[in-house]
């Protein structure tokens, strides 16, 4: 190695990497429940991405009509386009409730109704009766609601005395055979290294958008856990199924949330026409978020879009009137403004389809573990290790993700993961083992290589090649010729990190090192996405192939599974869907054709 590294050691019952909804709501589930917990976190808890979440959080709570935890299920388990694994969908729907009069309980300041009840506002694909009517059950801080969570669980892990380790970098996981015994960080600030020795390690890094060139999430959204699992040997799980919203800003990719489409904005071509009409004639503008991003597309396509280039669509809530607006979308009128120059209340919003979220990640349970494929057992635990949270794929969003499932998936999982935690340290019954000599060796090797990286690439470029590569190639519309040649770009984008070159070689607020430890994360979710989705000839969920336009229940109702080795080549295997239920509260929802 050619650097020195000053190495403190820490030991843990749980160490938590990431301070995001999912991140929080564990670290302070585990350290109320008495376990000594660490939480390690790259950004200021409160600057996670869950802060920008804007439309709201599901629960069939019935407030603003009639309601039940098991039309949620059969809705998500249908958005799912039957990959969910059904289980944890009972799972997280029936403990929503609860879960969101929890967040009230610890200070969220939900919106109001007249007679002082949480406000639900209607959401894409939300029904109730099993798709008869349309529900109203996404509940709502007007439209900063992740930013009220993340504030109100930020606060409870504080009281709880849960220890931060703020601003500090996680590389590598410490793996001693199959099981994970711990976390190696860089702390940015002053340039020491954390040995985290830990009974359990628990990921929350949150989604890799940034793979692509046009997106919603922050900057931060490296796919970082999901790296570090990859390095460890452990497989990724449908990645290929990729979120696009429809409205982001064009241009800037700012999202604007579907909260908007709640509460009556819609979308018009270049002949003024509202063309969800003709694609969804009962959802319309509130389909599911993959149905509105294709028939944008299509529209566009077929020259309808909208603007110079004709390249847009527009979103109109002029109609709705500055009560409304002020009331209820104070955030997206400033967005509007500032990213695309827009009075919301006198001119449409232009708006394009733009990578949201990712509905693949680190295989898990319903309790958190991590699971992976192992001889023959597709449900096998890996030891000492959990994911929550977009990192993770528990999989309760399947093909398609709906719109506000995912703030709950963070609190129903982050609060699942510390139970479970409990009961594993406490069945452990025993103080943290001490770390095996040279335990971390690997991981120290991997930072002093790319620290004093020395090729001919900066990581920008590298960067910028990978994510044009993913938004031409890994689209809304895919056909197997396009993956094909998407995938044989990676793989020249995946060799050239090797020549990767890095020019500050100090650990001090080295953001060089940073993006480029991100980087190399990144490129591991982008060749295991476009892998998994030249694989998959069928068209389910967010998964739209034009050479394949039908689901094909017979031979992909499956998980894929991904391992990426550090020559970047992918190999491919399946986990079966669970299709059973954790009670006999609920049935089992079939598969169906779609009707939307
Ligand atoms: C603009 C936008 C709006 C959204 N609106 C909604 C909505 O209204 N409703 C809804 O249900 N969903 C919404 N979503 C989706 C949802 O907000 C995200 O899926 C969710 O917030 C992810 O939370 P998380 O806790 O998994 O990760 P994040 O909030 O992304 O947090 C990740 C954490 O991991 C840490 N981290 C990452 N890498 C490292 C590392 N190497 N070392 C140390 N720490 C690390 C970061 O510091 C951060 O604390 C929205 C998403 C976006 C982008």
């Amino acid at each position: 190695m050619k650097g020195d590294y000053k190495i403190i050691d820490h030991a843990y019952d749980v160490v938590v990497v990431g301070a995001g909804g999912a991140g929080l709501r564990a670290t302070f589930g585990m350290a109320e429940k008495g376990l000594k917990t660490a939480c390690v976190t790259k950004v200021f808890p409160t600057r996670s991405h869950t802060v920008a979440a804007q439309g709201g959080i599901s629960a069939a709570l019935g407030n603003m009509g009639e309601d039940d935890w098991r039309w949620h299920m059969y809705d998500t388990v249908k958005g799912s386009d039957w990959l969910g694994d059904q289980d944890a969908i009972e799972y997280m729907c029936r403990e929503a409730a609860p879960a969101i009069i929890e967040l009230e309980h610890y200070g969220v300041p939900f919106s109001r109704t007249e007679d002082g009840k949480i406000y639900q506002r209607p959401f894409g694909g939300m029904t109730t009766r099993f798709g008869e009517g349309r529900a109203q059950r996404t509940c709502a801080a007007a439209d900063r609601t992740g930013h009220a969570i993340l504030h109100t669980l930020y606060q409870q892990a504080l009281a709880h005395q849960a220890e931060f380790y703020i601003e500090h970098f996680a590389t590598d996981l410490i793996m001693d055979g199959d099981t994970c015994r711990g976390v190696l960080s860089l702390d940015l600030v002053n340039g020491t290294l954390h040995r985290f020795n830990a009974h359990l390690v628990v990921l929350a890094t949150g989604g890799y958008g940034r793979s692509y060139f046009s997106c919603t999430s922050a900057h931060t959204c490296t796919g970082d856990g999901m790296g570090m699992a990859l390095r460890a040997g452990l497989p990724m799980q449908d990645m290929e199924f990729v979120q696009f919203h429809p409205t982001g800003i064009y241009g800037a990719g700012c999202l604007i949330t579907e909260g908007v489409r709640g509460e009556g904005g819609y979308l018009t071509n270049s002949k003024g026409e509202r063309f969800m009409e003709r694609y969804a004639p009962n959802a319309k503008d509130l389909a599911s978020r993959d149905v509105v991003s294709r028939s944008m597309t299509v529209e566009i396509n077929e020259g309808r879009g909208v603007g110079a280039k004709q390249d847009h669509i527009h979103l109109h809530l002029e109609h709705l009137g500055p009560e409304v607006i002020n009331e209820r979308l104070p955030g997206i009128a400033e967005t509007a403004r500032i990213f695309a120059g827009v009075d919301v209340s006198k001119e449409p919003i232009p708006v394009l389809p733009t990578v949201h979220y990712n509905m693949g990640g680190i295989p898990t349970n319903y309790r958190g573990e991590v699971v992976t494929l192992k001889d023959g057992n597709p449900d096998h635990v890996v030891p000492g290790l959990m994911a929550i949270g977009e990192a993770a794929c528990v999989s309760v969003h399947g093909a398609n993700r709906l719109g506000s499932n995912s703030l709950l998936d963070l609190v129903v999982f982050g609060r699942a993961a510390a139970i479970r935690a409990a009961e594993i340290v406490g069945d452990i019954g025993a103080s943290v083992k001490s770390l095996p000599d040279g335990a971390a060796d690997k991981a120290l090797e991997r930072l002093d290589r790319l620290r004093y990286a020395d090729g001919a690439r900066s990581t920008a470029s590298i960067r910028d090649d990978m994510q044009q590569c993913m938004q031409r190639y890994a689209a809304v519309f895919r056909t197997g010729e396009t993956l094909q040649q998407g995938c044989d770009r990676m793989d020249e984008v995946f060799t050239s990190f090797g020549d990767v070159r890095v020019t500050d070689r100090s650990l001090i607020w080295n953001s060089d090192l940073v993006e480029t430890l991100e980087l190399d994360n990144l490129l591991g979710c982008a060749v295991s996405t476009i892998r998994s989705a030249v694989n998959r000839p069928e068209s389910r969920g967010a998964h739209a192939r034009e050479d394949c336009p039908d689901r094909d229940d017979d031979n992909w109702m499956k998980h894929t599974l991904s391992w990426v080795d550090d020559q970047g080549k992918v190999r491919l295997d399946y986990r079966p869907v669970h299709l059973y239920t954790l009670s006999d509260d609920v049935d089992v929802v079939p598969p169906k054709a779609r009707v939307y």
